[in-house]
């Protein structure tokens, strides 16, 4: 029997194809969404947390019939699609679905976490690896660089390392100049280990 539903949509900002190593193994097409709960003073990508972007709301398979011109590169080089934003996994739903449609092509998120914990759930099934950006686990530096409390993010990463094991998780620990420092670098990478991180990376922020 037919229903009125409507179909379920997120809101994409672009798609960048032909991606090599930036957001994950082989080639990549990176599928930027509309969207953050973060206020990072530093962000890369700000229209994405501007009301004003244009945006195009895309179903599940309109994405995957945009994506799939590159499935030949994508399972020749072991790579994929790869979401980010904005916060990929604020559209986990849509995530689910689009894995549903793909081959055995590798889905990767790159969040900050900073969601509803069955967001990260529903993530967890349709997800092959996880970029997490922690920004850093000092409460105080994480609230004044986000304006955010991190304990939603270190208690859903226990929850992702629960659901996936470590093998599938990347924690991105930043220098974060004004903000940081390594020594708050240093101690945030401990605390990760100790939570049973396993691949942690590190990086500077740059100031804009
Ligand atoms: S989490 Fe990413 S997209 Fe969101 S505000 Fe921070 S840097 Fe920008």
């Amino acid at each position: 029997m037919p229903t009125n539903k409507p179909a379920l949509t997120a809101p994409v900002v672009t798609l960048s194809r032909h991606r090599l190593t930036t957001d994950g193994d082989g080639v990549t097409t990176l599928v930027i969404f509309h969207g953050c709960p973060l206020r990072c003073r530093y962000c890369l990508n700000p229209y994405t947390t501007d009301d004003r972007t244009r945006i195009t709301p895309m179903t599940p398979q309109a994405l995957f019939d945009a994506v799939k011109c590159d499935a030949l590169y994508f399972e020749a080089t072991g790579g994929g699609v790869t979401f980010g934003g904005g916060e990929p996994l604020l559209q986990a739903a849509f995530l689910a679905q689009f894995a549903a449609l793909c081959p055995s092509w590798r889905l990767t998120a790159e969040t900050s976490l900073a969601v509803p914990a069955c967001q990260v759930e529903t993530a967890a099934e349709a997800i092959d690896f996880f970029i997490v950006d922690c920004k850093d686990t000092d409460p105080a530096v994480y609230k004044r660089y986000t304006g955010c409390d991190n304990t939603r993010m270190l208690e859903n990463l226990r929850l992702l390392l629960s659901l996936v094991g470590p093998e599938r998780i990347r924690v991105r620990v930043p220098l974060i100049p004004d903000y940081n420092t390594e020594t708050s670098v240093i101690a945030s990478e401990a605390r990760l280990r100790a939570m049973g991180v396993t691949n942690v990376e590190h990086f500077s922020y740059v100031r804009r």
